[in-house]
């Protein structure tokens, strides 16, 4: 089949790192080129990419769990795409897949860093949120990391985010008592009721301790903890004796350039036997993914999760859905259209 190959493409390179919150003068779009394949190869056109709050520390040049990016150099991420040249036998072009060059209308990349996926169970989109790392993050972190058992009461917060809106319906769907989700918007608090969670509210409202003791008269026995800080702080005053929490992100502080002020009460953790467990998705992945992939498609046939996307169009607003991201303006999973 004769195709339009492309021998030019676009990228959003790093500029400068950021002091403290990203802004668009920290990211550059550069003219690269493509190369012709070499054996093994598949070119993609990329039709979506994924911003993630993870990127933000790798803006710092800073060691960590993955690499940080460098300056001048194209940034990465989750994308999916549809293959339109290759000289792999196991991708063949007009196949949809998942792989790791985002932040570029195109990719050459090696077959293995690729992943065919099934556009019949879900859109494209939703290998990037739901049925992605996100979903799997979800469900890793509360089956793994917090150990979580009928029965147990769960608070998430950035409870109207991908991987959080996922986190509050899995616990629905796992036998949860009670789950209490917290959110930056009233828009976004009425959707997390929409969603099924049994109390949710907005923690711009008041101080989270107060709040969360409000939802929660009974206390949680689970807290899966998107935000750190003062979150992290009010989860400790309300947990149960024997909680445990999924210590997942702490988007609180990433453009924070003093050290953080909260938790002030980790001496609670003794007295009622708490266990605060951090982890990143890769630790997990290999192992969860088969279970997670057989649970999840059953449960989106039967309609039993429903996941939100915004999305953002083309490449020259990716900068600024990242950072719009980060300052809370999407509902579900932020993806920009390329
Ligand atoms: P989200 O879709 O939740 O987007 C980020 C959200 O964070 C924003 O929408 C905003 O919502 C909220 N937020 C921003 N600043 C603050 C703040 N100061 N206090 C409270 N909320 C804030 O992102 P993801 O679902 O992709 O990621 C959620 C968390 O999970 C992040 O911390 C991320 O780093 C972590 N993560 C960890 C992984 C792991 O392997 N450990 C893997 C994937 C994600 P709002 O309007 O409610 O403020």
């Amino acid at each position: 089949m004769s195709t339009t190959r492309p021998t030019n493409s676009r990228a959003v390179h790093l500029a400068s790192r950021p002091d403290g919150a990203p802004t668009e003068d920290n990211f550059r779009i550069e003219e690269i080129s493509l190369p012709e394949l070499s054996d093994g190869q598949i070119l993609v056109a990329n039709d979506v990419m994924s911003v993630d709050p993870y990127m933000r520390g790798r803006m710092n040049d800073v060691k960590s769990y993955v690499p940080p990016f460098q300056i001048d150099q194209p940034l990465d991420g989750g994308a999916v795409g549809t293959v339109i040249e290759s000289r792999s036998e196991e991708i063949p072009v007009g196949s949809h897949v998942v792989h790791q060059l985002g932040w570029r209308e195109h990719a050459v990349l090696d077959a293995d860093g690729a992943h065919i996926i099934d556009t019949d169970i879900a859109p494209a989109s939703a290998y990037l949120s739901v049925l992605g790392m996100t979903g799997l993050t979800a469900y890793a972190g509360l089956t793994r990391a917090a150990e979580m058992k009928a029965g147990d009461a769960v608070f998430v917060s950035g409870a109207a985010g991908a991987v959080g809106s996922m986190v509050g319906q899995l616990a629905r769907l796992l036998g949860a008592s009670r789950v209490i989700g917290s959110a930056g918007t009233d828009a976004k608090v009425t959707r997390l009721r929409d969603l099924g969670f049994d109390a949710a509210f907005n923690y711009h409202d008041g101080p989270v301790t107060e709040l969360l003791g409000q939802a929660a008269p009974d206390g949680i026995d689970i807290y899966y903890d998107n935000v750190g800080g003062d979150h992290l702080e009010a989860a400790i005053d309300h947990l149960n004796n024997d909680g445990r929490v999924a210590m997942c992100g702490a988007i609180s502080q990433y453009n924070s350039v003093e050290p953080p002020c909260a938790p002030r009460n980790l001496a609670l953790t003794i007295g009622k036997r708490l266990t605060l467990r951090g982890f990143v998705i890769a630790k997990y992945a290999e192992e969860v993914r088969p279970e997670f992939q057989q649970r999840m498609a059953k449960w989106l046939s039967a309609d039993e999760i429903h996941w939100d996307e915004t999305f953002r169009d083309g490449l020259d607003a990716a900068a600024k859905a990242f950072i719009d991201m980060l300052n809370g303006a999407n509902t579900g999973k932020m993806l920009v259209r390329l």
